[in-house]
């Protein structure tokens, strides 16, 4: 029997797919160049974000990631005073681009006008389920705000019609995957989202103007390659960078020596007491990393995993990344021939 309530009967995530090699006529990998333009005077040598959550993006984050061509999105869970303090201070060191979030409830005109004036490139309209009539207010009061020559980013949607809605309400860019995240536990908690590759396959199916984020569940370089290859613009990751010396927070030693900092989502129970005092539903969940020293070897690493990634493709851009790649959907058995394997081995 079908229902014709059922839209979709595939839902793609990274490990469901490969990418097939290619010839390739690139004899160096610094032939490739991983610059993308996501539109309104942002641009990125790396196309990558760090997430606005209170354990990953303040100032040490912003100024590692402009550093490496990539850029921080400065987060909200703070005071304006404080959020504007780590914007400035992170304009001073970086050269490119420093990003901050808003909401669409409270202040967030006055702390959009702070960080602005603290001199960030970019905002980011930044809440759960962004396919939202409260979004579309504060865009419209936003774009009035800063101006149609400033970029604004705004999220997170799974949808075609959301990235749509969010371009035509004024945002250059969108942010996509709902539920996909790490320390995400809204998929458990209320039933919705869209597996994190085939959101990005249908969001860049848009015919607007808009850039295409794919953000949350990308646990290494070769899942952005597949993000990238899949039609997005650039990736934005929180656990990726979690652990690291620039990000928020404390290294802690457990009983075994072990070193460790927190990484927690932004609706988990402990990031909303401690912002809020109480909490409502949560729809996150905290965790302890190990601490994994500078952002700088994580992002010289990532880096070369993405040009390897365009490579293998053939590829010398992103643009070409996505007109030449193919993907081949792989069995549970080629998902365990993909990862390391060693300890299966029978002898
Ligand atoms: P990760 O890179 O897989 O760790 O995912 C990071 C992304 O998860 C962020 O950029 C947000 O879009 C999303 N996120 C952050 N906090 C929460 C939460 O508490 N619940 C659900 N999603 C979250």
């Amino acid at each position: 029997m079908t229902d014709n309530r059922i839209v979709n009967n595939k839902g793609l995530s990274y490990d469901d797919v490969l990418l097939i090699p290619k010839y390739s006529n690139i004899e160096s990998r610094s032939e490739i160049d991983l610059s993308v333009n996501l539109g309104n005077s942002l641009n990125l040598d790396m196309p990558v974000f760090s997430s606005p959550m209170d354990t990953v993006s303040e100032t040490a984050m912003a100024v590692a990631m402009d550093k490496h061509g990539g850029s921080a999105v400065i987060h909200r869970y703070n005071d304006i005073e404080q959020q504007a303090k780590l914007i400035s201070n992170a304009v001073e060191k970086a050269r490119h681009n420093v990003g901050f979030a808003v909401g669409i409830k409270g202040d967030y005109l006055e702390r959009a006008l702070a960080g602005v004036e603290a001199g960030a490139s970019f905002i980011c309209v930044d809440v759960a389920h962004g396919h939202h009539i409260l979004m579309k207010r504060a865009l419209g009061r936003l774009r009035t705000l800063v101006g149609k020559d400033f970029h604004i980013m705004a999220g997170n949607v799974a949808t075609l019609a959301g990235v749509n809605d969010l371009a035509d309400w004024g945002a250059d860019s969108v942010r996509c995957n709902i539920g996909g995240g790490s320390i995400c536990s809204t998929r458990v908690q209320t039933g919705h989202g869209v597996p994190g590759l085939q959101t990005i396959f249908e969001c860049a199916r848009t015919d607007r103007d808009v850039a295409i984020i794919a953000d949350g569940g990308i646990r290494n370089s070769g899942d952005i390659v597949k993000a990238l290859a899949a039609g997005a613009d650039a990736v934005m990751c929180g656990s990726l960078f979690s652990g690291t010396t620039e990000t928020p927070g404390n290294v802690m030693t457990d009983m075994n020596g072990t070193k460790w900092k927190t990484y927690r989502g932004m609706a988990s129970k402990e990031a909303q007491v401690e912002w809020r005092g109480n909490y409502s539903s949560f729809e996150g969940v905290s965790a302890r990393v190990p601490y994994r020293g500078r952002m700088h070897d994580v992002l010289v690493n990532i880096e070369k995993g993405i040009r390897s990634g365009l490579s293998y493709s053939g590829a010398r851009t992103i643009k070409e990344l996505q007109s030449l790649s193919e993907f081949m959907i792989q069995t549970s058995a080629g998902q365990n021939e993909s990862g390391t394997h060693i300890n299966h081995r029978s002898w």
